[in-house]
């Protein structure tokens, strides 16, 4: 009897030997297959170096598969046959293999996962193991409440994995959340480390060529890639953060800085996101550095809450509430996105570091992404997919299991509070508190209603009063609502008519 023959195909985000699919398969019989795409590298436009990081990533990873003796049949970006689609590069695979059986893990991208069912193809999906939560596991979860809290998803989360536990199953340090340890501003004097660099190799240099060719519309600079392309550069990444970053992660998490687009956070997002670190490796590293006494517990909880917790819950609440999610606008914002948000072209010193760092090196830290970029998008009423695409376009951690319910719902609270209570706005006191960008900002982050005052301020206000029906009965607003209510009657006037004014620049498309 014949005995069938597989073929695996591995997305550029399933970059991981312990892959599900990637197991038991035969080297003499089976095919492993990779695909450069270019409906994937163009369906936003993505930032040149999250292209890079990804097709470069790829061929490593397949390189080193025919190392270990597996049959890979690669597809470049170039090549004339490349049909353009996963799909289309899957059918024509499967008729030029003959394979019988086809074995796929699951996607992060409902719109692929949904392409790839319907392609006529029979395919045997495989879980994605490399999550402590499953997809049904999360839905359970949710199953009967109204509303989901991370916090408490996180706690199921601990006790699952026996992360930083005491022996009868208590939290280590007698919480479970030290996240007020998390808040401090960077002092002067205390330098964070330089970042650790990565030099193209040749391979990644033949990349590079390849991106500039096709992608130079895209924006984002091409020359600053610096990052990790292989599973040991990524994890050499990861080891010079735990002996350089993480002690004072704990303590300046929050903070950001002029001219720091780093500080003391990992860089390890898209490393993880694609496949080149294993999330359980890189929560027992952060316990053993605890229990070590190398780092502090304010440290080693707020890292491992980030990653068990925080980025658990976005993919749950991804998987459960898609394809409808997509299409959240609580707000019904129809604002669209600046044209300073692709070039950095703005006064506003916080905006403009943020966007400027984000385009030289596709990243931002998490206060920056939430409390800077998302949080004017959310007082200026931006439209809520052109904002979620300006992010996932931009990061190159971005995929959509992850990138959508951090903006979509957290930032622009556009799912009705089903992801985050209370929408995360803040006037530009949290920026002035968190930063020093004010210091040399040309608005004055003091005034409100000036012609200088610091356009956060007013657009706050106008938020708050603008969506007062939807907002007003929600408890953890409560105080900002009296705050409100004190006002004099022309001092919210005064607040509402600059904030128009600034609304009516935007809709003129100038840059603030
Ligand atoms: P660190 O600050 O060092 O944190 C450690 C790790 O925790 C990160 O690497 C990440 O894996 C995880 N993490 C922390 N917060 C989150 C979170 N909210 N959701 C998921 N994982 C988290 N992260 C992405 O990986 N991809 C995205 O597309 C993405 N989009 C975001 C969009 C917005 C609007 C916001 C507010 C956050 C977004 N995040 C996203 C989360 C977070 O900003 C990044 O994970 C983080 O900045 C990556 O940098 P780092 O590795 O230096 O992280
Ligand atoms: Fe940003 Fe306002 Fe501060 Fe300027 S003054 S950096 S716009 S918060």
């Amino acid at each position: 009897m014949k005995k069938s023959n597989r073929l695996c195909l591995v997305l550029g985000d399933q970059l991981s030997f312990d892959l599900a699919s990637l197991q038991g398969l035969n080297k003499n019989r089976d095919t492993i297959l990779l695909v450069e795409v270019m409906e994937e590298a163009s369906h936003v436009p993505h930032h040149p170096q999250k292209i890079i990081l990804i097709f470069s990533a790829m061929r490593h990873f397949a390189e080193a598969l025919r190392q270990q003796g597996f049959q890979v049949q690669y597809v470049t970006l170039d090549d004339p046959k490349n049909s353009g689609t996963v799909k289309g590069e899957l059918q024509r695979w499967q008729a030029l293999t003959h394979s019988d059986e086809i074995h796929i893990t699951e996607c992060g991208d409902w719109r692929l996962e949904h392409a790839l069912k319907d392609c006529g193809l029979a395919i045997q999906w495989h879980p994605d193991s490399r999550f402590l939560c499953t997809r049904t596991e999360f839905s359970d979860w949710a199953k009967g409440k109204k509303q989901l809290r991370m916090e408490f998803f996180y706690r199921e989360m601990r006790r699952k994995s026996g992360l930083l536990l005491n022996g009868d199953g208590s939290p280590v340090g007698g919480a479970w959340n030290f996240d007020a340890d998390n808040r401090k501003a960077l002092p002067k004097g205390v330098i964070p480390p330089s970042p650790a660099r990565f030099k193209p190799d040749a391979i990644t240099q033949d990349v590079l060529a390849l991106v500039a060719e096709h992608f130079s519309s895209h924006y984002g600079s091409f020359d600053t890639f610096d990052y990790p392309v292989t599973h040991a550069d990524a994890q050499a990444l990861w080891e010079y953060f735990l002996d350089w970053g993480l002690a004072a992660f704990g303590d300046y998490q929050d903070a950001m800085a002029s001219d720091e687009p780093f500080l003391f956070h990992a860089r390890i997002s898209a490393a993880l996101n694609i496949g080149l670190l294993d999330l359980r490796q890189l929560c027992r590293g952060v316990e053993s550095a605890y229990w070590a006494h190398r780092i502090p517990l304010n440290a080693a909880e707020g890292f491992i809450r980030q990653l068990i917790g925080w980025r658990e819950y976005v993919r749950g609440v991804y998987w459960l509430k898609m394809p409808d999610y997509a299409g959240g606008n609580l707000f019904g914002n129809n604002r669209p996105l600046p044209a300073f948000y692709w070039t950095g072209n703005t006064q506003m010193k916080c905006m403009s570091q943020a966007i400027g760092q984000s385009l030289k090196h596709a990243y931002a830290h998490h206060i920056q992404r939430l409390m800077v970029t998302g949080n004017f998008a959310l007082l200026a009423g931006i439209t809520p997919t052109q904002i979620c695409d300006w992010y996932l376009a931009i990061y190159m951690d971005a995929f959509d299991w992850v990138e959508l319910p951090n903006t979509l719902g957290m930032v622009m609270h556009a799912d009705g509070g089903y992801l985050g209570s209370k929408p995360y706005c803040a006037s530009g006191q949290y920026i002035k508190r968190m930063s020093d960008y004010c210091r040399t900002c040309v608005y004055k982050v003091s005034e409100s209603t000036t012609d200088d005052a610091c356009p956060f301020n007013s657009l706050y206000w106008h938020f708050l009063m603008r969506h007062a029906d939807l907002l007003r009965s929600n408890q953890r607003l409560g105080m900002v609502y009296k705050n409100l209510d004190r006002m004099t009657e022309p001092k919210q006037q005064a607040l509402w008519n600059r904030g128009q004014e600034l609304l009516a620049r935007l809709d003129a498309g100038e840059s603030l």
